[in-house]
């Protein structure tokens, strides 16, 4: 009896924690929708960067900024589009 339910929601705990990265479309688009939405306010950037970066530290994985984003910039770290996967560590250097 309900045996089906309660085996779906087990799996994710053994997936490694991946953080939410932004890419190269942010650049010059910058208009923050996703800071909007981001439940535990980890999108940061200041007046002398030319796009918004994601605290890797600080994400919660929970892929609500995703969908706003004007401009599809936003991708899981294990979906990074190839041409732009330099831009995990440019996310990550951001916040050092
Ligand atoms: S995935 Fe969630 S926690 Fe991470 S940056 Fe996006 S909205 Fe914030
Ligand atoms: S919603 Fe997209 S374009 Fe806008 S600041 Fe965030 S990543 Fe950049």
């Amino acid at each position: 009896m309900a045996a089906g339910r309660e085996s779906h929601s087990v799996g994710p705990l053994e997936l490694p924690a991946v953080a939410y990265v932004i890419t190269q479309p942010c650049i010059g688009v910058k208009d923050a929708s996703c800071v909007e939405v981001c439940p535990v306010d980890c999108i940061h950037t200041d007046d002398d960067s030319e796009m918004y970066f994601i605290d890797p530290d600080e994400c919660i994985d929970c892929g609500a900024c995703v969908d706003p984003c004007p401009v599809d910039a936003i991708f899981p770290e294990d979906e990074v589009p190839a041409e732009w996967t330099s831009f995990i560590k440019i996310n990550v250097d951001y916040f050092k």
